[in-house]
């Protein structure tokens, strides 16, 4: 069988390797250049940690990876306001938790399959074609190429989504905030900042910074805006938005790149009704983008690749495994999102009586039963793992298979419940 990937990020690149490892022939295409050397520091753990684990990556992602001991609230002198133990945090998910670049994590996921399948970087889809058993895809270098199944892994704003599945204004949910990242050089601020990860402690915009190993830093700006409109100079609004911050981030702002390498976005959720299309699936933020808020979408992607690349892997007809996987998967991802959304006014405060209260409540981390508090709040109230999500799938085939033998006239014992057991799970814990 062969599969076509749009996007060589961190979900393509999972499912490339969970494809290639059933005997599937992979090709991805990669709008981008060449692999990505700009980006983020990122949370990572929950259900994308136990997939890492499963795919053999976590011995690579500790090499690459960080383990922060806290992360500081600072005023314009740099002085800390508040302050979150990161090691409480890493207790509430049994240490299962680090923090690595985006562009590591790629990379890190891209060596697992150098060798093993074909990668176009530089490259986009030009046309789709569907089939009835599979896709033709003619690329922007007037290459054809033929697949069983085509994967829209192309980020909040895939083309293959407006090009198979409708418009992006029908499923981007914008969330009121913009977005940016840059990796830079300044021994000076670099010496203030020592080895930590300080975000400053403000209203309305908050600059985050942290030290790399090698000496640079990585800067991630976020700030309330009403307009979803990207701003054509995305440095010079960044530089007007957070120049008054004070402490470092005017020095930070000058070393800010040009917009061409600089990550500018909005915050946003991705919303898609059906995830799949005949021979045509999304996966990642294409289609259950949770936002920075909830911190999580990384390690989602990671997760839904798993979850279908297991589904894929299963055998029988192709459309059914990309029905089992929404069905098992989707549930689980608009869970996030609401906790995502829920936290929206805790990760950026919009009034100073709200900053007062991070902080306060920031305070209160350290006393007896948050663990359990905060636990349910950073990770939602159910913790299902891949091998209950994949039990749910198994049982949506054997519905599959019950109803397939109905349809053909075989008489058959009407055993199995209708919905999909991930749901009733996560109706029950919400109870
Ligand atoms: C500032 C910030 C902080 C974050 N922090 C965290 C965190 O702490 N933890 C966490 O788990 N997640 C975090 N996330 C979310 C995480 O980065 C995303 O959810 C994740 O990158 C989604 O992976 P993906 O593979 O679906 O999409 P992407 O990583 O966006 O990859 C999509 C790929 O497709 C390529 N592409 C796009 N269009 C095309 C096209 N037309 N043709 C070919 N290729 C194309 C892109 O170049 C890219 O390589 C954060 C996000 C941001 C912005």
């Amino acid at each position: 069988m062969r599969a076509l990937i749009c996007g060589a990020g961190i979900g393509g690149l999972a499912l490339a390797q969970r494809l290639t490892t059933s005997g599937w022939e992979v090709t991805v295409v990669e709008r981008a250049p060449g692999p990505r050397q700009q980006g983020y520091m990122m949370d990572f753990f929950g259900l994308g940690y136990d997939a890492a684990e499963a795919m053999g990556l976590l011995p690579r992602l500790g090499e690459l990876g960080y383990r922060l001991d806290d992360v500081s609230y600072v005023d314009s002198s740099g002085r800390r306001r508040a302050s979150l133990d990161y090691d409480r945090f890493a207790r509430l998910v049994d240490g299962r938790l680090l923090s690595i670049m985006r562009p590591d994590l790629e990379r890190a996921l891209r060596e697992q399959v150098e060798g093993d399948i074909v990668l176009h970087y530089g490259r986009t889809l030009a046309s789709v074609e569907t089939l009835p058993d599979g896709v033709r895809a003619v690329l922007t270098d007037g290459t054809v190429l033929e697949a069983d199944l085509l994967v829209g892994a192309d980020g909040i704003h895939s083309q293959v989504r407006a090009m198979v599945f409708g418009p992006e204004s029908r499923f981007v949910r914008y969330l009121g905030l913009h977005t940016a990242a840059y990796v830079f050089e300044d021994p000076h601020v670099r010496r203030q900042l020592g080895n930590r990860f300080a975000i400053t402690d403000t209203v309305g915009r908050q600059m985050g910074l942290y030290a790399l190993r090698d000496g640079r830093l990585a800067a991630f700006a976020v700030h309330h805006d009403p307009d979803p409109t990207i701003p054509d100079d995305t440095r010079a609004a960044l530089r007007g938005t957070y120049s008054t911050l004070g402490w470092v981030v005017p020095r930070a702002l000058e070393r800010c790149p040009p917009p061409s390498e600089l990550y500018y976005d909005l915050v946003a959720q991705v919303e898609v009704p059906q995830w799949h299309r005949g021979r045509v699936v999304l996966l990642g933020d294409a289609c259950q983008a949770v936002s920075l808020l909830a911190g999580q979408g990384a390690s989602l992607a990671v997760a839904g690749a798993y979850v279908l690349g297991q589904q894929l892997a299963a055998g029988g007809p192709v459309e059914d495994a990309l029905a089992r996987y929404q069905q098992a998967w989707k549930p689980i991802v608009e869970a996030k999102q609401e906790v995502g959304r829920r936290g929206a006014k805790w990760f950026l405060p919009s009034s100073r009586a709200r900053l007062w209260l991070r902080r306060a409540s920031l305070k209160l981390t350290a006393l007896p039963g948050w663990d359990r508090i905060a636990g349910q709040g950073l990770v939602g109230k159910t913790h299902l793992s891949l091998t209950d999500i994949a039990a749910d799938a198994a049982r949506l085939s054997s519905m599959q298979s019950l109803a397939l033998a109905e349809a053909s006239g075989t008489k058959v014992p009407r055993a199995a419940a209708r919905t999909s057991g991930t749901q009733a799970r996560l109706e029950e814990s919400d109870r």
